[in-house]
């Protein structure tokens, strides 16, 4: 059977780059870090995920990955990354953590074990892939009728430019230069009709805004202008 890759080399070969500082948390990675805790307590709050089945779709080095597992789920990781893979699984061995990791994409694996998840993530991945829907349309496959399935990303608009790209590359050097192309955030609008056409349905969205100040991230629900996470669910 033949398969196109939904992958875009050059953005893997980011991440390959920088996998090893990826559990420094002084390092590129550090907004990771930093927004870690509020995302997955967002997620674990709105659908406990101990004892669930979960895959996380572009998971780089682990880091939800393993606060999934560390909240009791049964978590598969998969990423195209090579290096950020080998991350993941030393830092496993150190946490001890049962997760599989596996080097493939979510189309692949959706053909594999359709309807085999009850709870998807996929978080800061869909910006750096040639055709999203496609990505969604996987998350949906693999995940079993009533699952949820939670997204992340960046809106497309001139603040989210302003604070995404040059803030956070240019002005404040959070991430490297070149981390995000503006043509490829996504706004809301889009993500929720991607994820109707696969047969979910949108549920809430947060926000995730940061405080060059204070250098705090906080879940903001009404202001999903730059950084926001949705929820979806597949019908039962
Ligand atoms: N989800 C993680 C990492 C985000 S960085 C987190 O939020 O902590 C984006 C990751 O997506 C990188 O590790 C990159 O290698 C991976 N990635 C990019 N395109 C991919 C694809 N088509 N399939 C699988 N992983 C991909």
């Amino acid at each position: 059977m033949t398969q196109t890759i939904n992958v875009d080399a050059a953005e893997i070969a980011k991440f390959e780059a920088l996998a090893s500082r990826w559990w420094d948390p002084t390092s590129e990675f550090r907004p990771l870090h930093d927004i870690n805790p509020l995302r997955a307590n967002w997620i674990d709050k709105l659908s406990p995920v101990s004892g669930t089945r979960l895959v996380d779709i572009g998971c780089g080095g682990g880091l939800l990955t393993e606060a999934m597992a560390w909240r009791g789920a049964n978590v598969t990781g998969i990423d195209m990354g090579e290096a950020p893979l080998s991350v993941a699984r030393i830092h496993q061995l150190e946490s001890q953590l049962d997760i599989c990791y596996l080097k493939t994409t979510a189309e692949a694996l959706a053909s594999e074990e359709p309807e085999s998840f009850e709870v998807v993530t996929c978080l800061e991945m869909l910006e750096h892939v040639p055709d999203p829907g496609s990505v969604i349309q996987a998350c949906a496959d693999l995940a079993k009728p009533g699952a949820n399935l939670y997204f992340s990303t960046i809106n497309r608009n001139p603040k989210a430019f302003v604070f995404a790209i040059v803030g956070a590359e240019y002005v404040l050097n959070l991430l490297p230069k070149g981390t995000h192309e503006y043509g490829k955030f996504i706004k809301p609008s889009e993500m929720s009709r991607w994820i109707r056409a696969a047969g979910l349905l949108p549920q809430e969205m947060t926000g995730l805004t940061y405080n060059p100040l204070t250098k705090h991230y906080r879940l903001v629900t009404e202001d999903v202008s730059v950084n926001y996470m949705i929820r979806a669910t597949k019908p039962a």
